[in-house]
């Protein structure tokens, strides 16, 4: 099964706006895929649909064939989550986050020091683990937020806007982090607005605009074309 299929999805918010309206893809296992598209096209929508904080209007969402209402729990096993907004405790250290966060999905606490000092190791923040985070640089934060996700090993991984306002060089450390994750096996699916972001990283890509899908396919092809 696609690591993410998605088929005619709408989404209408209470306040009648469209965000979505009628949006279908499929994303490959093991692919990197990005939503490329600006500001209000429905990307944060589509996000939040297929990680359960959104409810549809319409249409069917499957990860790895797992449809996300009937079987809920089961699909959101499979799936981490970074937000666009930077939202761990700055009092707390890199470690206890990790493992904070890995106890809440269930994960025994032996097995999840084991995995944090992995995720943080691949993060390239071992070194920060017992350091406050208030203390991190910005581009070490970020990279927490990734790390934590990667926690419960999810299958796919969905980031939202995971380099938003943040400069050239910090966006080098989490390339380098996320294709490190995507090519140890996760699939990996993130919205952007940088053309340059999606070029770099994605194999496909959708071009999503005020709610549609108007470009989809491989991300060399898309080039060919602009
Ligand atoms: P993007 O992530 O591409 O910037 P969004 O999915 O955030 O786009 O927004 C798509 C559209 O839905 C926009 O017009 C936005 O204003 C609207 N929207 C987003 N969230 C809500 C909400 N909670 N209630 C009402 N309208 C919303
Ligand atoms: P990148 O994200 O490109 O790896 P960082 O933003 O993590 O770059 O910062 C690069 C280096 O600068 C780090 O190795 C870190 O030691 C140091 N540094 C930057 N800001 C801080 C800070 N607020 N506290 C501690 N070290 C910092």
């Amino acid at each position: 099964a696609p690591a993410l299929s998605i088929r005619d999805l709408r989404k209408t918010y209470d306040n009648g706006v469209e965000a979505l309206k009628g949006v279908s893809l499929d994303v490959a296992p093991g692919d990197f895929y990005a939503l490329l598209g600006p500001n209000g096209a429905g990307k944060s929508t589509l996000i939040g649909v297929t990680s359960s904080l959104v409810n549809k209007t319409a249409g069917e969402v499957r990860i790895f064939g797992v449809d996300i209402v009937a079987d809920r729990d089961a699909a959101m096993r499979l799936i981490g989550l970074v937000p666009q907004e930077i939202n761990f405790n700055m009092f707390e250290k890199p470690f206890d986050i990790c493992v904070n966060y890995a106890g809440f999905y269930g994960v025994p606490r032996e097995a999840a020091k084991a995995r944090a000092e992995q995720v943080l190791k691949d993060a390239q923040l071992w070194d920060k683990a017992d350091k406050m985070s208030r203390t991190l640089s910005g581009g070490m934060k970020r990279r927490l937020m990734i790390a934590r996700a990667m926690m419960t090993s999810p299958r796919l991984l969905i980031l939202d806007e995971p380099t938003a306002g943040v400069d050239i060089e910090i966006r080098r450390g989490m390339w380098k982090t996320l294709k490190e994750i995507n090519a140890s096996g996760t699939t990996i699916i993130l919205t952007t607005h940088y053309l340059e972001e999606a070029e770099n990283l994605c194999r496909n890509l959708a071009i999503i605009d005020k709610g549609r899908i108007v470009e989809q396919g491989p991300m060399k092809a898309l080039l060919a074309k602009l």
